[in-house]
């Protein structure tokens, strides 16, 4: 089972998804379950990430860009999703190929249409059973940013309001279009509500 959380800066993917990996492990066994994030796994994929967000790489093009996450995703699928998934493993992804699609597509201008087909390439059909989409208002993503992360900031974090409100426009409109797969759970509550609906949501997909 392929389970992708994605949201907008500040929605709680990384906590939600802790906790989540933290149930699972339990419940089937620490050695069933895969925790892996984007973009990164493997060591290649990990040196793509190290480009990507490199503070000095300001000149970066935004198509060199996706060209890179989409290259990280393929080696983090080959390398790390598909042999976990080949073994019977749930593996849990920190952002996967909607990710591309909001901040290169929405967020870039690249548009969502060519990014999708960019990363079809890259992902060659591996699309996940479930996408937990954790939404929250891009004004609300920001403050918390603001209030708790001060420490991580890197070439990424640094864009404005309107790049973050065209990042969650583009994952809604992902959505709309994947209704079965991505599942949007409202993150503009407290943290533990939206864990609670998640852990509900996992178990309603996937009984036992
Ligand atoms: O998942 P996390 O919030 O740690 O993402 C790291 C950074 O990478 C974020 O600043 C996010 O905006 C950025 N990102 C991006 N394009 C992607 C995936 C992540 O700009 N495709
Ligand atoms: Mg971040």
């Amino acid at each position: 089972i392929f389970i992708s959380f994605e949201g907008p800066d500040g929605a709680g993917k990384t906590s939600v998804l802790k906790a989540v990996n933290q149930a699972l492990s339990e419940q089937l066994g620490e050695d069933q379950v895969l925790l892996t994030r984007e973009p990164g796994g493997d060591r290649i994929a990990e040196q793509i990430r190290d480009v990507l967000f490199d503070d000095q790489n300001t000149n970066m093009d935004p198509r060199t860009e996706a060209l890179l996450f989409a290259a990280a995703r393929r080696q983090h699928v080959v390398e790390d999703i598909e042999p976990a998934l080949r073994a019977g493993k749930v593996v849990l992804s920190d952002r996967y190929v909607d990710s591309s699609v909001a901040y290169q597509g929405g967020g870039r201008h690249l548009g969502i249409d060519d990014i999708w087909e960019l990363n079809e390439f890259a992902i060659h059909d591996l699309l996940p059973e479930l996408t937990v989409y954790l939404d929250v208002p891009s004004e609300v993503g920001l403050k918390r940013i603001a209030q708790h992360r001060s420490d991580q900031v890197n070439r990424l974090d640094r864009e404005k309001l309107a790049f973050h409100r065209r990042v969650r426009q583009a994952f809604l409109t992902l959505a709309k279009r994947h209704p079965h797969r991505i599942v949007v759970v409202d993150a503009d509550v407290d943290l533990a509500t939206v864990i609670q609906e998640v852990k509900q949501l996992i178990h309603s997909r996937f009984p036992s």
